[in-house]
């Protein structure tokens, strides 16, 4: 048995900023990753980090926290957004005094750039890059204090003793065997669910683990109707192109040659927010003014120097893609999933309804993005709510008393997989994977309405069932059993998915990034609430609206750009 005070499931920017900021408080923390940690889609990150700095145009934390609950479209709790937009420029601070590399001006300050949302230029970055750069920093950091990195153990299941969080069981991927690990606090930070889509900017990795985990834990999954869209993937492979571009001037464009998103956005255009050029997007290529399937990102007019110099990723992954260089050709996009807004419920700590377990990053819902999410403050949220989860998961754990071990959850857990290994026939995972992104890529996109999603609904609950009863794995050996690791993905994946269409299919109402074509307005009377979705074991989750949004300074009002 391993054992931990605290211990950090995850080794992306949220459970490394978690992890650090619990070993300077003194705390003995671990880290629990099924990857190493600096390979976590984190990494991937391109466009930059928000804090109101006030580098190159005035700029408060208010006026953060203004845009963010507008970009929200009023769905996100405003105590926890106006918490994040205050710590921003600490946190910023904090990152460049640990050796972050951040771009800077001439004057040495560090730059900022606009992005979509933004009343002023307040996107921090590192050219575009960004993720990989603080992701390093952290890592160092986490060298630094000496910080244990379970590598390579993929996390199964949640232990609960008397009702209060006592760690987890993982599956050690080089020896297939499931170890318990026994933690006074544990913070899930386990990243995004892309893989639920067909096409999606998340890396592999990216499967829900965590939110899966917390669910059948007993602890509500909120929020996950909202999926981001971001307007600028590429067609070839879904792959993203940052919202950088866009910050630097890049253009839009339609078949017609006009920059189209004036039409939507009259005073913002290209700089709306995401849910908004998405949908912009897309309603160009369903008119028939797309290019085969795609919109045009124009780059063209920012020079070949300004592109090398900020967006050199950027022209490179679509050099690979599509063998087109943006310096000369306007490269073709369409909008792809990016991001679930929604994840495993906290307060604005980071502290779950069970005592002890914590999340943040990606994987919770705090709720600082409400409906739709600016670009930029993810990464925020990763570093604010990482480093806040571990300083209350520091308090909690010198109050609360030894934690007994989950050899019950152990021993369920086992019986689970090898129920799976001592079969020979049946569906491979795989298969279920694809019906489930046909599913989700088809009826519960972009523009969403009761009959699809309905269709969505129904074909996920068909997949739960076969899951659970004929689910088998091919692969019996112990040494990386990919084949296994993949179901439980998988199994965790269905159930995000679940969350995602029957939220979608019962908030009756558009609203950020659920954009309903059969109930087009928002409905503040009715939905300024959360969607708290409680798993039952085979069935549709169990829906309820018992959290109302916190309204701290900015009553909802018409939403535009
Ligand atoms: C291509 C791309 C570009 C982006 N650009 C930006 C940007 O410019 N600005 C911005 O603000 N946001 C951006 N985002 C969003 C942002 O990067 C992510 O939301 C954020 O980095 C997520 O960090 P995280 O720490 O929560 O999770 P991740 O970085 O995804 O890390 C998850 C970790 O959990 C571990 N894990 C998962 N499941 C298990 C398990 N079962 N057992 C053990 N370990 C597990 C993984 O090993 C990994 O270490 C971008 C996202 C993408 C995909």
């Amino acid at each position: 048995m391993i054992k931990h005070d605290v211990v950090v499931i995850g080794g992306g920017l949220a459970g490394m900023r978690a992890a650090v900021e619990a070993a300077e408080r003194g705390a003995d923390v671990a880290i629990v990753s099924k990857m190493h940690p600096v390979r976590s889609h984190s990494g991937a990150a391109q466009g930059g980090i928000n804090a109101a700095l006030g580098n190159t145009a005035e700029d408060t934390p208010a006026n953060h926290a203004f845009d963010t609950a507008k970009g929200s479209d009023y769905l996100g709790d405003q105590d926890a957004i106006e918490a994040m937009c205050d710590d921003a420029p600490r946190q910023i601070i904090w990152l460049e005094h640990r050796g972050c590399i951040f771009s800077r001006l001439p004057d040495g300050r560090l730059a900022q750039r606009p992005f979509g949302g933004a009343g002023s230029p307040r996107t921090c970055y590192s050219a575009d890059v960004t993720g990989l750069v603080i992701l390093h920093t952290l890592w160092e950091q986490l060298e630094r204090f000496n910080v244990k990195v379970y590598e390579e153990y993929f996390c199964t299941a949640l232990c609960t003793e008397d009702s209060v969080g006592a760690g987890v069981v993982a599956y050690n991927m080089r020896n297939g065997q499931l170890e318990l690990i026994t933690a006074k606090a544990t913070i899930f930070a386990t990243g995004g669910c892309g893989r639920m889509y067909a096409k999606t900017t998340n890396g592999y990795a990216s499967t829900a683990d965590g939110l899966g985990i917390a669910f059948r834990g007993g602890v509500p999954i909120m929020d996950m109707e909202f999926v981001q869209f971001h307007p600028t993937s590429l067609k070839e492979n879904g792959v993203l192109l940052s919202e950088a571009a866009r910050g630097e001037g890049a253009h839009l464009l339609n078949s017609l040659g006009e920059r189209f998103m004036f039409k939507y956005a009259p005073e913002k255009g290209e700089l709306a927010s995401r849910d908004v050029v998405s949908r912009a997007g897309w309603t160009e290529i369903m008119q028939g003014r797309g290019v085969d399937g795609c919109v045009l990102l124009d780059l063209r007019h920012l020079g070949r120097e300004k592109i090398l110099e900020r967006l050199p990723q950027i022209r490179e992954l679509a050099l690979d893609a599509t063998g087109k260089d943006a310096i000369d050709t306007p490269i073709p996009i369409l909008p792809g999933m990016h991001y679930t807004m929604g994840g495993i419920e906290t307060d604005k700590f980071g502290a779950t309804r069970i005592p002890g377990i914590y999340a943040a990053g990606e994987a919770a819902c705090v709720s600082v993005h409400g409906a739709n999410r600016l670009g930029g403050n993810s990464l925020l949220e990763t570093i604010v709510f990482g480093a806040r989860a571990a300083k209350h998961a520091c308090e909690y754990i010198k109050e609360s008393g030894d934690v007994r071990p989950s050899e019950r959850t152990l021993k369920a857990e086992q019986e689970r997989i090898d129920g799976w290994l001592s079969k020979n026939e049946g569906i491979r995972a795989p298969q279920l994977r694809s019906q489930m992104n046909k599913t989700m890529s088809e009826n519960v996109f972009i523009f969403r309405n009761e009959k699809e999603l309905t269709k969505a609904v129904d074909d996920l609950l068909e997949i739960r069932k076969a899951f659970d009863r004929d689910v088998y794995v091919m692969d019996k050996s112990k040494t990386f059993n990919t084949d296994l690791v993949h179901a439980m993905e998988v199994d965790f994946l269905i159930d995000a998915a679940m969350c995602v269409a029957n939220g979608a299919l019962a908030r009756k109402e558009s609203r950020g990034a659920q954009a309903r074509t059969d109930y087009p307005e928002r409905d503040d009377e009715k939905w300024m609430v959360h969607t708290l979705a409680w798993r039952q074991d085979g069935q549709n989750p169990r829906l309820d609206y018992s959290r109302k949004v916190t309204i701290t300074k900015w009553a909802p009002t018409v939403r535009s750009y």
